[in-house]
């Protein structure tokens, strides 16, 4: 038996979990936790917002399954890193926050990091049991969100309805944001340097329409490893979940009979500065992502409250960026201290918008 807790049971991510939890009697959902819907009933150990530190001290999990979305999931991945309970995260904005932090908790804690963000478990995949020597570089692709190909000027009045449909996942609203403007791949492209300790010259991202490539790592020796499945999100929280066992799921085995477009190209980093912005904040350093990751979430709030155009997310995040000094974070005090203020500047940027 696998104890579980899941934090953030009834996003897009934690309902999910919930099928894959319900169809395995090995693992047992111990705790659930919301930010405000009520979950009373759904684990012994329930939650809706607040400080989940204290529901996870008192659940005992073998493994911690982060599904909030945002910072406020900075806390659940602090805890299970520094403790050695096993992590499998999707709450990719935790880590590009707090990279450093976080992987220091976890040298000290001693568990597992298992991602779940699609990219990131494939990519975990190709690369397991290799050392980094063997390694060219990695790839990530990005489907390219409902907007690719289309120009700025064609983005100017998109509405958030247009920008929410996306064409290969079905998500919460902030990630869906974030891949029509390629802040979600930035995000990724931060979190997978930290996940991988590969510098940012080895990991490269490319659009792939069909999301059938998650991702593929290239090796010294001239080949290249890359890991393939239709886009299906319980894929990769079942192999997080189950690890190492891979239990088998409902999704369909790949058809390449049938027809499979693999398609590849550059992603267009004019119309998507997003992607380019977080690789310049993931080569600073220091509290640049952090302070990346606070204005995106203010800016993509913003407009889907119809506060902020579309392209003004990008410059929000630009600008904040100009603004913050970016010095590396001590402690948690003074990371918590480089979100606040990232965040009190893209608000004045929001607001004069
Ligand atoms: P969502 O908006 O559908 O769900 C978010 C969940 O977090 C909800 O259960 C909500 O109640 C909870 N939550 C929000 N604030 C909270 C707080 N302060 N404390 C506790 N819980 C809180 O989001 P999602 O699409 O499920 O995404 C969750 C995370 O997974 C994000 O970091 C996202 O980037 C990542 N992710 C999602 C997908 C996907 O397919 N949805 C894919 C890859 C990665
Ligand atoms: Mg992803």
């Amino acid at each position: 038996m696998k104890r579980v807790a899941l934090i953030g049971a009834t996003g897009s991510i934690g309902r999910q979990a919930l099928e894959i939890l319900g169809a395995h009697s090995e693992l047992e959902l111990v705790a659930a936790a919301s930010g405000s819907t009520p979950i009373e009933g759904l684990a012994p150990l329930t939650q809706t917002g607040g400080d989940l530190t204290g529901l996870l001290e008192r659940a005992e999990p073998d493994v911690v399954l982060n599904a909030v979305v945002g910072f406020a999931g900075l806390p659940v991945t602090l805890w299970a890193l520094e403790r050695g309970v096993d992590l499998a995260l999707a709450n990719k904005e935790s880590l590009v926050a707090a990279g450093e932090l976080a992987l220091a908790a976890r040298e000290r804690g001693g568990g597992r990091l298992l991602p779940v963000d699609s990219e990131h478990s494939a990519a975990f995949q190709c690369l397991e049991g290799r050392s980094p020597e063997q390694v060219d570089s990695l790839v990530l692709t990005a489907s390219g969100g409902p907007f690719r190909g289309r120009t700025r000027e064609e983005l100017e009045d998109v509405t958030p309805e247009e920008a929410l449909a996306h064409p290969t996942w079905s998500m919460g609203p902030k990630i869906t944001i974030d891949s029509a403007t390629l802040a979600n791949k930035g995000l990724e492209l931060i979190e997978a340097h930290f996940l991988f300790g590969l510098p940012y010259e080895q990991i490269e991202v490319v659009v792939h329409p069909t999301s059938v490539v998650h991702a593929l790592a290239r090796f010294r020796d001239g080949a290249a490893l890359a890991h393939l499945g239709y886009p299906d999100m319980r894929v990769p929280i079942s192999f997080a979940l189950t690890y190492p066992d891979r239990a088998a799921t409902p999704v369909a085995p790949l058809d390449l009979a049938g027809g499979l477009t693999l398609e590849f190209h550059a992603p267009d980093l004019e119309t998507f500065p997003l992607l380019a912005l977080a690789r310049e904040a993931g080569e600073r350093g220091g509290t640049y992502p952090c302070a990346y990751n606070a204005a995106n979430e203010v800016a993509v709030a913003a407009f889907l409250e119809g506060r902020l155009p579309f392209l003004r997310i990008a410059d929000a995040v630009e600008e904040t960026l100009a603004a913050v000094d970016g010095a590396a974070a001590r402690d948690l005090e003074d990371l918590v201290e480089a979100d606040r203020e990232a965040r009190r500047l893209t608000e004045q940027r929001a607001a004069i918008a």
